[in-house]
């Protein structure tokens, strides 16, 4: 039986681990010691690492984790890395023998220009691509690139589970909710995210189905939110760069 499990490292990153008890495998390690400790907490042995894209706070651990376990690294093909590792692009399927699993691997840029996720059986691990009603800052790509990149996973499975890097969910809430006042759904995750957050506990993994109703970055369509995003013109890409620059300033 897998298990997928956050393990809390800096301010507000998740790096995921997935396991059967025995053999385990990481996706985006920013750094190395929280991971060591769960290993030997739950008595693991570390098989493999998928890397979503370049930043420090993704890949910080994968030298010391890498030398430590003999994992396999898996790192995007049009980003550079100082470690050693398989280079992956659009399409390609990561196997990893260990867990039984298949990962299709979707290139994204926006955040970044060489960003992947990984997708696998209903879960995705989309790095800094998406967030808990919210997306990734736009480093190294165009707002067309992100929305695309977006638009791609608009069209998965609605009830694909989704594990973002970043435990942003109430803030983006917050910011949505100044687009979409009355949306129910954003008011209920609202109530529902605040309440856990109290608790320490992840509000990740998220479902499609719940970004399909409350993230304003899939939702550059819906009137109520054109209007309040106060962007001139009303097409998706024009709506999309607006509430992008609102968020980045919000
Ligand atoms: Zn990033």
């Amino acid at each position: 039986m897998l298990q997928i499990i956050p393990i809390p490292a800096f301010q507000d990153n998740y790096i995921w681990l997935l396991h059967n008890k025995r053999q385990a495998i990481v996706i985006d390690p920013g750094d190395a010691a929280p991971v060591m400790q769960k290993l030997v907490e739950l008595q693991l042995n570390l098989t493999d690492i998928l890397i979503t894209h370049h930043h420090s706070d993704h890949i910080g651990g994968v030298t010391k984790l890498a030398a430590n376990t003999n994992a396999h690294v898996y790192a995007p093909r049009y980003e550079q890395f100082s470690f050693k590792h398989q280079a992956v692009s659009e399409g390609d399927t990561v196997s990893i023998k260990s867990l039984n699993m298949k990962f299709l691997v979707m290139w994204l840029p926006g955040h970044t220009s060489g960003h992947v996720a990984y997708l696998s059986d209903g879960v995705l691990f989309c790095g800094d691509v998406l967030f808990g009603a919210g997306c990734g800052r736009l480093f190294e790509g165009t707002p067309a690139q992100m929305l695309k990149s977006l638009s791609r996973l608009k069209n998965l499975p609605r009830e694909t589970r989704i594990y973002p890097a970043h435990e942003y969910t109430s803030q983006n809430i917050e910011f949505a909710l100044t687009l979409e006042p009355e949306n129910p759904a954003l008011i209920e995750r609202q109530h529902h995210t605040n309440a856990i957050r109290r608790q320490l506990i992840p509000s990740l993994p998220t479902t499609l189905s719940l970004e399909l109703e409350t993230n304003p970055f899939l939702r550059c369509q819906q009137k109520e939110l054109i209007k309040n995003s106060g962007s001139i013109m009303t097409d998706e890409l024009a709506v999309f760069t607006t509430i992008r620059e609102l968020k980045n300033n919000y």
